[in-house]
């Protein structure tokens, strides 16, 4: 019998485009799970198994993976800054999720399995200067990610390398690093810096009222990557055969918060007035990606630029906002 691919979080953000990626590429077979009512996944599509199910439990894992081959796992609870430093606790909840995902991996005996771990596994110290030196791979040793959420992500990157090495299950493990684009979160309060900055501006543009707040200085670098770049990433290291360990995905294109500002405010056509607001949650001071080792092993690095990106998702955002208010 066929086996299916599986794909966890599949109402979500990156695991609505990969499913599409998948059928865009013939693939028939798929599942997409998501704790979601169907209604409000990002996207949907009929000829694709859909489930609506909470992953966190053993049984249910074990259901979703029956006649599984390739399992992504992208489901957590999760989203921006301000989401995260407030929901500790839920974050480090995500670990039910893929601990009973490999467990049911195992049992059913999958071929490969993916886990979506972050940039956040990255110690804070590296990433105290705007000016940070990229973060390569083996920086997340000695430990100290981000509190709740990067820890999650880093026992749950181990859990991947011990189920390899004491059960043979095959693992790949790519550390996303900010992922931006259309048919993503742009209001609620999980949504990221670039969708956040083109909905404040947006907002501007439609109100009249030309001001916009900045979480933090300003002066706090980011590197952005564009969720098809994000979304061939993740095959190619699922596919690859020599991506044995944890490895970044993401952009090289460094910018500090004002710049996309400046770059969201150059698609709009308007200049707005800045206010910073210090005391909100802002995240390390300086994050970027070093792609040697994906550049090494895959020949390959996400290189949509950010101007490119954002006027997508600015349009995008933008037409979703003017439906909403009609
Ligand atoms: P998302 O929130 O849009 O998608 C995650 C999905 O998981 C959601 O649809 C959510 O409903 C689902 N989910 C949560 N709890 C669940 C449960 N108990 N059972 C089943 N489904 C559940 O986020 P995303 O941006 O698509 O992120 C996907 C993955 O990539 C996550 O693991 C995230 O931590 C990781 N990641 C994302 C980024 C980014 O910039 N978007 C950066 C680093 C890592």
């Amino acid at each position: 019998m066929k086996k299916k691919i599986v794909v966890a979080g599949g109402g979500g953000f990156i695991g609505g485009a990969l499913v599409a990626d998948l059928r865009r590429q013939g693939v028939t077979d798929i599942r997409a799970v998501d704790i979601k009512p169907l209604g409000e996944w990002y996207q949907q599509f009929d000829d694709v198994e859909n489930v609506s199910l909470d992953l966190s439990g053993k049984e249910a894992c074990e259901h979703a993976l029956e006649g599984a081959g390739l399992v992504y796992n992208l489901a957590a609870d999760m989203g921006g800054m301000g989401f995260i430093e407030n929901n500790k606790a839920l974050c480090m909840l995500t670990i039910l999720i893929n601990t009973h995902m490999l467990m049911a991996a195992k049992k059913h005996a999958v071929d490969r399995f993916f886990y979506s771990s972050s940039a956040c596994v990255y110690a804070a110290g590296l990433q105290r200067d705007p000016n940070v030196t990229a973060l390569k791979e083996e920086d997340s040793y000695p430990a100290m990610p981000e509190d709740g959420y990067g820890w999650e992500k880093l026992f749950s990157e181990r859990m991947c390398r011990h189920f390899t090495e004491d059960f043979g299950l095959v693992t790949r493990v790519a550390r996303y690093h900010n992922v931006y684009g259309p048919l993503g979160t742009y209001d609620g309060g999980r949504e990221k810096a670039p969708a956040a900055i083109c909905r404040k501006v947006i907002e501007a543009v439609l109100s009249g009222n030309h001001k916009i707040e900045i979480w933090g200085d300003g002066h706090q670098t980011r590197s952005f990557q564009y969720i098809d770049d994000c979304v061939l990433g993740t095959q190619k290291i699922m596919h690859s055969d020599n991506v044995t360990m944890p490895i970044n995905l993401g952009s090289s294109e460094m910018v500090t918060i004002n710049q996309l500002v400046d770059l969201a405010e150059g698609i709009a056509g308007i200049k707005l007035e800045r206010s910073y607001k210090l005391d909100a949650p802002k995240g390390v001071n300086g994050r970027n990606s070093d792609n040697t080792l994906i550049q090494k092993l895959l020949g390959w690095e996400p290189s949509t630029s950010l101007k490119e990106g954002l006027a997508k998702t600015y349009a995008w955002i933008k037409a979703d906002i003017e439906a909403k208010r009609k």
